[in-house]
């Protein structure tokens, strides 16, 4: 085994071992680490491609074994082959796919050139000619001179008008486009690129498909398409149906061509996804031509990148569902657990909200609740100091970090809303109960099981002292099985929610003021988890990939519990397995509410 490596003496230590892929190796010395993408050890190698000698260079940083070697065809030997950049670096691997061993430097070194070799291979020959295209973006963006911070929805493969606005100020401009069909742009570009729409100028942009099948090497290192290039694009590349669709576009009325036309491709790759490259060229000055139409006097290309931020790409770049989009959930009661479940729908990729609430936000909730503690008050007409309702800090709270998701909150309790017949509640795809007080929660199970479709309900709520958390779900296309079959009375005793995992009648409220201030003691990572459990299961039964009315719980450690004297239920001392083959037992057939014979 051996610890150290010189790569100054790189021709010594492959001596040390039996290797042939390395015929020869040149020392480079007063190397400009800058060049060299940090590369401080440059050596020429002679290797053997297709059976004739040739030579690449190999680079090693300060840190070898601590990083990967570097390859560049510094000579141009090989010609134009995907994964070759313009300073002639060659891309072979992404970093994480190849473990580093630091004991074992010169294999390591051979291993990656291994596989330089068999890339290179691949390019010459042209097996991997579909790589251009796949990276067509990367060698694209070498050759830009500017930016447009686009949502274009790659799956609609329409000609279209985008947005598109650029802020100017003296040294730097800013470019945003976004499809027509996004709601609430101007909030949106607010909250994403901090631009008011309605101060800056605005410029006609078209989205253009290209055929699917369309294969267009992407520019080469300092490659500049000229006017005919892209205008060939256009005419060869589109259906006739887009080509009629973009001259209807430039023909509308009161859209005459502007000082600057934007332009923006997006090409259908073989893996399904679409490279997007843009230009903003001046506009013909003539109404109702357009520069791609009719050659302009002065053409001055310029290419730009598009950086994307349409919602569907963000969600399925992050694992996100967009399957949710349209969904509705709305969530009664945004306290400690449900404060969390309306955050992570937004999170998780629901578009449409609403929170119903009739509770203020104070001080004491903070900790323990998805809102901090600049969301507490707010100043009224009369600047008067007052506490914001949970909804209305929550709302806003959600349209900061998810723009892209409709919320509605309601400040009132859902008995009010019910008797107001103002809420037509099969509207929704999801209601998600999360009050955590028994007796309302089964008048509200009550209220739905009366209704003629019922959307499927979730109760969700915590047991004390980090012990564990529930989450039942009902009315999921089955009747059977309800919030009341919970609290069956067991041999005439009082009922208790036969869930729990504390052992019933035991009171655990607290009160740390003395002044009716009472609360179940748990923590906010007790409320996370169960919010977790409620969004992870309903993200399945919104997506029809959760069946019945399955009770579900997280089971916590109990020693918290037991050190203040408390004890836990039979039900907590099921393992997973059982809590899972169980999860359907609670049903009552004698239930008055859900039961046939109730
Ligand atoms: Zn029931």
């Amino acid at each position: 085994m051996k610890l150290t490596f010189n790569p100054y003496n790189l021709k010594s230590e492959l001596e040390l071992h039996e290797q042939s892929m390395i015929k020869e190796v040149v020392k480079i010395t007063n190397v400009n680490s800058d060049v060299y993408r940090g590369c401080k050890y440059l050596a020429e190698l002679v290797i053997i491609m297709n059976g004739e000698p040739a030579t690449i260079f190999v680079g090693f940083k300060d840190n070898y074994p601590g990083s990967l070697p570097l390859f560049f065809d510094l000579n141009d030997s090989f010609g134009r082959i995907p994964h070759k950049e313009k300073d002639g670096f060659i891309c072979f691997t992404r970093s994480e796919a190849i473990v580093i061993d630091k004991r074992y430097p010169v294999s390591l070194l051979l291993n990656c050139l291994e596989n330089v070799i068999e890339l290179i291979a691949k390019g010459i020959s042209g097996e991997n000619h579909e790589d251009f295209q796949l990276e067509f973006e990367a060698y694209w963006c070498h050759i830009v001179k500017g930016k447009i911070y686009g949502a274009i929805d790659t799956d609609n493969y329409n000609v279209r008008e985008i947005n598109l606005w650029c802020e100017t100020s003296e040294s730097n401009f800013t470019i945003v486009a976004s499809e027509k069909n996004i709601k609430n742009t101007e909030v949106i570009m607010n909250t994403l690129f901090h631009i008011d729409i309605y101060q800056e100028e605005k410029f006609r942009c078209i989205y253009i498909p290209l055929k699917h099948g369309t294969s267009i090497l992407p520019p080469a290192a300092e490659e500049e398409w000229d006017y005919s290039f892209v205008k060939n694009i256009f005419s060869k590349h589109i259906t006739k149906k887009s080509k009629q669709k973009f001259q209807r576009i430039v023909r509308r009325k009161g859209n005459s061509t502007k000082k600057l036309e934007f332009i923006i491709f997006g090409l259908p790759l073989s893996n399904e996804n679409t490279a997007l490259f843009a230009y903003v060229m001046p506009g013909t000055g003539i109404d109702y031509l357009h520069p791609l139409v009719q050659k302009p006097k002065n053409v001055n290309l310029i290419p730009l990148m598009v950086e994307r931020w349409h919602p569907n790409y963000l969600l399925n770049r992050t694992g996100g569902n967009t399957e949710v989009a349209d969904k509705h959930v709305a969530i009664v009661g945004v306290g400690s657990v449900g404060s969390e479940i309306a955050t992570r729908f937004a999170k998780s990729g629901v578009q449409h909200i609403t929170v119903i609430d009739n509770d203020i936000l104070e001080m004491d909730n903070v900790y323990r609740h998805a809102l901090g503690n600049d969301s507490v008050y707010a100043r009224n007409e009369d600047n008067q100091l007052i506490n914001v309702p949970k909804v209305l800090a929550l709302e806003k709270e959600i349209r900061r970090k998810y723009p892209f998701t409709q919320v509605t909150s309601l400040p009132k309790s859902f008995v009010e809303l019910w008797e107001e017949g103002s809420i037509n509640w099969k509207d929704y795809d999801l209601l998600v109960i999360a009050i955590g007080l028994a007796n309302q929660e089964m008048d509200i199970n009550e209220k739905m099981h009366s209704m003629k479709q019922p959307p499927p309900t979730i109760y969700a709520w915590n047991e004390p002292l980090g012990i564990g958390g529930h989450s039942l779900i009902t009315l999921n296309n089955e009747k059977k099985g309800c919030y009341q079959c919970l609290f069956k009375p067991m041999e005439g005793k009082t009922s208790h929610n036969r869930s729990s995992f504390t052992k019933p009648n035991q009171d655990f409220s607290k009160d740390l003021t003395g002044c009716g201030s009472i609360y179940v003691p748990y923590s906010f990572l007790d409320s996370e988890k169960t919010a977790m459990l409620v969004v992870e299961n309903s993200l399945k039964l919104l997506t029809g990939k959760l069946q019945d009315n399955p009770l579900l719980s997280w089971k916590g450690d109990d020693s918290q519990l037991k050190s203040e004297g408390f004890a836990t239920s039979h039900r907590y001392s099921f393992g997973d397995q059982e809590l899972q083959n169980t999860q359907l037992l609670y049903k009552d057939p004698e239930c008055p509410v859900c039961s046939m014979k109730g």
